[in-house]
């Protein structure tokens, strides 16, 4: 049968970011980030559940470094299988994938981390992991197979403008290679999650209780993507637009864009700082004084 054939690869990308985690476990409305990687296990186990077929990958995205948690760096999930007997009769496969992510995870974050502190998360570092690794199955799978991939990030900390460009070339990239984006924020409201969503045609969803993380993940981010015309989902929301300027990485509605390689700037400068082009504007003729012309550097 061309159904046995489907294949829907999942990639989950949870923001591991300790300083978040850590400033929301004290209050009783929250979950614990260890309770966070529990509800994703169900979901995804859900996800192994609808069809044999299906492939999961967790990437874990802290401050420093991105990591897999699912499948094992050096192991190919396919082959792990064998090692585990499960003892109580429970699928094998969801038996290595909880101890599987749980090991790791312990060990993501038990590590000690020497060298410079940052407290951003670096999804879109995380974001490149996981198209990377979609793009690898996919040139290993046999011809005939008809793959559908989609990114689901579970995002907490606020966003990075120093991330812009990163982002939105990881964007870009999902929108060519067909792979949608899903968001499922925890906290504050993502303007770079919002655009990836709406450009690679995914749901984003800004939960009102963390506490009912997994039954927004089953209800909402379950169902594969070709599912979602039939089903009565969240309604789409207004997109946050504004680009963040290269100098300073803030978010502006007006700059200045630079004609040779687009970069945007929240002021005016002669010189593009990115591409080096000086621009030779003519003012009004007023302002042709000579020594208006001698502050332009030569080009
Ligand atoms: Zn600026
Ligand atoms: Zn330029």
């Amino acid at each position: 049968m061309s159904d046995e054939e489907d294949c829907d690869c999942l990639v989950v990308i949870v923001d591991v970011n300790p300083v978040w985690w850590g400033q929301r476990s004290k209050s009783s409305h929250q979950i614990t980030l260890t309770e966070c990687i529990e509800n994703v296990l169900v979901f995804v186990n859900s996800h192994l559940m609808m069809k044999h077929t299906n492939q999961i990958a967790i990437i874990a995205s802290h401050t420093h470094e991105s990591r897999f948690l699912y499948p094992r760096r050096n192991s190919e999930s396919t082959d792990a299988t064998d090692e585990i007997r499960s003892a109580d009769g429970k699928y094998e496969l969801f038996a290595l994938v909880d101890n599987t992510v749980m090991e790791e995870f312990k060990k993501l974050m038990t590590e000690s981390h020497t060298g410079s502190v940052h407290t951003d998360t670096l999804l879109s570092g995380s974001l490149a992991m996981a198209l990377c690794y979609i793009n690898k199955l996919d040139k290993k799978s046999k011809v005939g197979v008809k793959r559908r991939s989609r990114i689901l990030v579970i995002k907490a900390s606020d966003d990075s403008a120093s991330q812009y460009m990163n982002f939105m070339n990881v964007i870009f990239t999902a929108q060519k290679q067909n792979v949608l984006i899903d968001a499922c924020v925890l906290g504050n409201d993502s303007g770079l999650l919002q655009q990836a969503c709406d450009i690679s045609h995914g749901i984003y969803l800004k939960i009102p209780q963390i506490k009912g993380l997994v039954q927004y993940l089953l209800w909402v981010f379950l169902p594969a993507a070709s599912l979602r015309d039939t089903l009565v989902l969240p309604p789409a929301i207004q997109v946050d637009y504004r680009a963040a300027c290269f100098c300073h990485r803030t978010l502006v509605d007006v700059g200045y864009v630079c004609s040779v390689c687009l970069s945007i700037f929240c002021q005016f400068s002669p010189i593009c700082s990115t591409c080096h082009t000086a621009f030779k504007f003519m003012g009004p003729p007023s302002m042709k004084s000579k020594k208006k012309k001698s502050s332009l550097p030569a080009s």
